[in-house]
């Protein structure tokens, strides 16, 4: 998780990001937010840029000062929450396969798997049904505060720090907080704990005392706005309704989100095939072809209608039809430069062509042959109209 890749919280992010870089981490920290907020995205975003190997310093063009690499061995180890030095702790109770004293870490699994499905945006009604415990009280135990303390015993794996990501401090029960008052008090060397919370006012003074409060604002609109604008295709009517259907609550527009990003890898896709067709650049049009006739026929398939639909757009762009052009950001880029070679005179040449593409792919046809063969179709047909 980076932070560029979280809505919003620009201040509190340069905040965590500052305080990283000038070596002044806090060691008990409390991440106090809405339920539905970006409170455990932003607690991974942090570990994970304190535990990056090659941080990026940003230039003034970003609204982060800094952000972690992603493709460092950490950075990768943490995308799959799978770091060893980070570590859980939330609340659980018995159930059929640990129906007695179960702690955190038996459901690390479904943990993991329920922190990417919802986007880092679990409800504990969520996460109660994820484990099948819907008609419990979750808690977090003396068991595993008990193994809370174990775990940041051991010394960490790879000589950074150790992260211990408490979630839902309010549910912890009474006799185990006592437990894990020490070690907040006085933890081991480089151990820093992230307790996060929803409910505030159900949490001991003695807790509250021995944490720096990390207080999340809720979302504006703008913030919504900008981090749609900067980072998905839609177009300006889209954003303004999707703001709207967001209600300052970012997890009511992922399901929407959810269907961009699977248009997304096309985009990239169809505009490369385009750019070595239209440049005749047969090795990277073979390469191309290549890679992607391994992405299965259904995906080919969507890829060539969606290059269909883009193709439609660059003719009615030509034809200053914009009401029917339907894109932003990059993909309207495109679009608007593309609409020069891609228009009325050979716009149903290239929509044949992609259609045809269609059937063949659906017809079994080996998928590297028939993508090439497209390829060279639109070339030829772009090289005549220049
Ligand atoms: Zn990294």
């Amino acid at each position: 998780m980076l932070f560029k890749d979280i809505v919003g919280h620009i201040e509190l992010k340069n905040r965590l990001i500052t305080t990283t870089l000038n070596k002044r981490i806090s060691h008990a920290q409390l991440f106090m937010g809405a339920e539905g907020s970006e409170k455990l995205a932003l607690a991974i975003a942090y570990a994970q840029f304190i535990a990056c190997n090659n941080k990026q310093t940003l230039d003034s063009q970003s609204d982060l000062i800094a952000d972690s690499c992603g493709v460092c061995p950490s950075c990768i180890k943490y995308q799959k929450l799978a770091h060893p030095d980070l570590h859980f702790a939330f609340p659980v109770a018995g159930t059929k396969n640990f129906p007695t004293k179960p702690i955190s870490n038996n459901f690390i699994t479904e943990w993991r798997e329920a922190l990417l499905e919802s986007n880092f945006y679990l409800s504990a009604p969520e996460w109660y049904k994820k484990i099948g415990i819907e008609n419990k009280q979750g808690n977090i135990s003396v068991n595993t505060a008990n193994s809370i303390i174990k775990t940041l015993g051991i010394s960490a794996y790879e000589g950074n720090y150790k992260v211990m990501i408490i979630w839902l401090i309010e549910k912890m029960n009474r006799d185990s907080i006592p437990k894990i008052l020490k070690i907040l008090e006085e933890p081991p060397e480089k151990t820093l704990f992230i307790l996060i919370t929803e409910e505030p006012n159900n949490i001991l003074k003695t807790i509250t005392s021995r944490t720096q409060l990390v207080k999340l604002k809720p979302l504006d609109n703008k913030s919504i706005e900008n981090f749609l604008k900067n980072n998905f295709n839609y177009d300006s009517q889209t954003i303004e309704s999707m703001v709207n259907v967001a209600d300052g609550n970012f997890k009511n527009i992922l399901p929407i989100i959810a269907n961009e990003k699977q248009l997304n890898p096309n985009f990239e896709i169809f505009r490369n095939m385009m750019l070595f067709a239209y440049g005749r650049q047969f090795a990277k049009m073979r390469k191309i072809s290549d890679e992607t006739g391994k992405i299965g026929r259904e995906n080919i398939k969507q890829l060539f209608l969606y290059g269909l639909k883009v193709s439609r757009m660059c003719n009615y762009q030509s034809l200053n039809n914009y009401e029917l052009v339907k894109a932003n950001g990059a993909e309207l880029d495109f679009i608007q430069k593309f609409s020069k070679f891609v228009n009325n005179n050979n716009i149903d040449e290239i929509s044949k062509v992609l259609n045809e593409a269609v059937y063949h792919i659906s017809r079994n046809v080996n998928t590297k042959i028939v993508i090439m063969d497209t390829l060279l179709k639109i070339s030829g047909i772009l090289y005549h109209k220049k």
